[in-house]
């Protein structure tokens, strides 16, 4: 147990206050939680007895300790209960005046050295902790939800707050087997900073017809987060969603937080996500039946052009699909080196017409665009009619390699964002036949990958999400906001990302990252997508973060 702290008091026992309560109890301290009124009291109870309960069933906690936890919580509606705490931590609805009303309630009956802390997630503790006398002794403490689960605390200090209260704080959050990550009061601060311009992205591309709302959660997915972005606004509340993006964009201006305007829509229409039943999905309704159209039949003849680590995927994977796959190299050297990585039994050699008979053609060369066009256009003379002609390249719009060929109506983008998954990406042009998309969706089905549809645009889905938001946390890095470590560990322990931003630039390489920024930027002229500088400046020195 933290020395310093010892009785704590939380005010306003909902979502969060509830599992803070749990989570402080847990640390065996005495506990003090005050609610508006009898009913809600009642609500808070509820909430405890149903979190430990869980628990409980779980296997995770005994019934002698969940009564422990519990004895050591006192409830009540009354303010005055929280004069003998140390530290309070208010958890009210986020309304600036009325968390500004709390504070000044608290700074009447607590005692006059008690730090006072508020979980806001948006709103400036600056500016709250301005609503009483004693602002060098108030701070943020931001938790996460569900608090009892999630490993990250933000702790935020003003430019007023004394360091003893923010170290009794960040004791108090290390003893309760928490990560504290201090940082100033910026809205947003570290985790929804960087995670609300990718959620407000995404939500604009889902406006835009880029993808379907399935295909964008599936395409996020497959890097491993825990959601996609539209189901996690969903679970969040798009009416959350919404005024944290607002904050955040009231205190920087920038677009990348101007909330999508299908946000702000939703909300008006009172379709707020899992809470209404109904937000950008609708819950609770009987699953509908798979669309037809899309069944997967006979594996495809498959054709590789290329011998680089993404053609031997290729090939993998349409061998363990049990296709029949040939591939072509560019000389005997390198059609060796693919036979040495994919096993004797695959045909291939140097000559393309060996792809004459395949049913999908997939172009996997070095990622040069005069090479691939050349290649492309030899395909064309060979390639058998009505063959899906698939190119993976990636930063220029694949109608400009389509049009290398005589038939840009059977030419299809793929991009494996990782050639070992299983998720596919699959561009349709402005002019590939729908006929020649379906198949190649059904194709990409049967050789075992999910196909997610997406519009012919720089970094088609995973990397035109994943790639700027890499690149906002660069820059707040570049700030000096936070360093490294506390970004990497906000993403990872607040959000549930597998690895932290900064880890993952220098696990997918600064250039490929530069590439992407560059390529949207081209083509968005949106200065959120130009490279931050020191991203710009680590690649062309050949270095990383770390
Ligand atoms: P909530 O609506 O679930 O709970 C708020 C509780 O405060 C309610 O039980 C309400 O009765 C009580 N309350 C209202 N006025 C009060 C008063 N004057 N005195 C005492 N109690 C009062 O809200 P929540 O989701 O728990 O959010 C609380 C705070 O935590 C907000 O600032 C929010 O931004 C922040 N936060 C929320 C999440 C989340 O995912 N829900 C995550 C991190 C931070």
């Amino acid at each position: 147990m933290s020395a310093a702290v010892s009785r704590v008091g939380v005010v306003g026992l909902g979502t969060m206050g509830a599992g803070i309560a749990e989570v402080l109890a847990r640390g065996g301290h005495s506990v003090v939680g005050v609610e508006v009124n009898n009913d809600a009291l009642q609500r808070g109870r509820d909430n405890l007895e149903r979190s430990t309960g869980r628990a409980v069933r779980r296997g995770r906690l005994s019934e002698e300790d969940k009564a422990a936890i519990l004895g050591r919580i006192e409830l009540g509606t009354s303010f005055a209960g929280l004069a003998e705490c140390d530290l309070v931590i208010e958890a009210v609805p986020e309304r600036l005046d009325l968390k500004r009303r709390v504070f000044e309630e608290l700074d009447t009956v607590c005692r006059p050295d008690a730090v006072l802390a508020t979980n806001t997630s948006s709103l400036s503790v600056t500016e709250i902790a301005a609503a009483t006398g004693r602002p060098e002794q108030i701070v943020g403490v931001h938790f996460f939800n569900p608090a009892p689960v999630m490993k990250l605390v933000e702790v935020i200090h003003t430019v007023l707050t004394r360091p003893e209260a923010l170290t009794a704080v960040e004791e108090l959050v290390g003893s309760l087997g928490k990560v504290a990550v201090t940082v100033g009061d910026r809205a947003g601060f570290i985790a929804n900073r960087l995670l609300f311009g990718y959620l407000n992205q995404a939500a604009g591309m889902y406006e835009d017809g880029y993808a379907t709302r399935e295909d964008l959660d599936a395409a996020m997915t497959s890097t491993g987060l825990p959601m996609g972005p539209l189901t996690l606004m969903d679970l969040i509340g798009l009416d959350v969603s919404l005024e944290v993006c607002e904050a955040i964009y009231r205190e920087t201006r920038d677009r990348r937080h101007a909330p999508a305007p299908i946000l702000r829509r939703l909300v008006t229409a009172g379709l707020l996500g899992r809470k209404t039943g109904r937000g950008f999905y609708t819950y609770g309704e009987p699953e509908q039946a798979a669309e037809p159209g899309t069944e997967p039949g006979a594996a495809p003849s498959v054709g590789v052009a290329g011998s680089g680590p993404l053609a031997v995927a290729v090939i993998q994977a349409a061998e363990r699909a049990g296709a029949d796959v040939r591939f072509v190299a560019g000389d005997d050297d390198k059609a060796r080196a693919v036979r040495d990585a994919v096993g004797e039994g695959v045909t291939g050699g140097t000559d393309l017409s060996l792809l004459a008979d395949r049913d999908l053609i997939v172009e996997a060369v070095a990622e040069d665009v005069a090479v691939k066009r050349s290649l492309l256009a030899a395909v064309d003379d060979v390639a058998r009619k009505g063959a899906v002609l698939a190119t993976t390249g990636a930063t220029v719009p694949v109608i400009e390699l389509a049009m290398a060929t005589d038939r840009p109506q059977d030419v299809v983008g793929l991009h494996l964002p990782d050639p070992e998954g299983g998720l596919a990406e699959l561009v349709s042009t402005v002019v590939t036949d729908p006929e020649i998309a379906e198949r190649a969706a059904a194709y990409l089905t049967r050789l075992g990958k999910r196909p997610v549809r997406s519009a012919d645009r720089a970094g088609f889905i995973v990397d035109a999400l994943r790639v700027p938001y890499l690149n906002d946390a660069v820059r707040m890095l570049e700030s000096g906001y936070a360093d490294a470590d506390a970004i990497d560990a906000a993403m990872t322990h607040g959000c549930g990302y597998p690895i932290g931003p900064i880890a993952d630039l220098d696990r997918i390489g600064l250039d490929r990252a530069v590439e992407v920024l560059r390529a949207l930027y081209t083509e968005y002229r949106d200065p959120a997508f130009a490279p931050a500088p020191l991203l710009d400046r680590l690649r062309t020195a050949g270095a990383t973060f770390r």
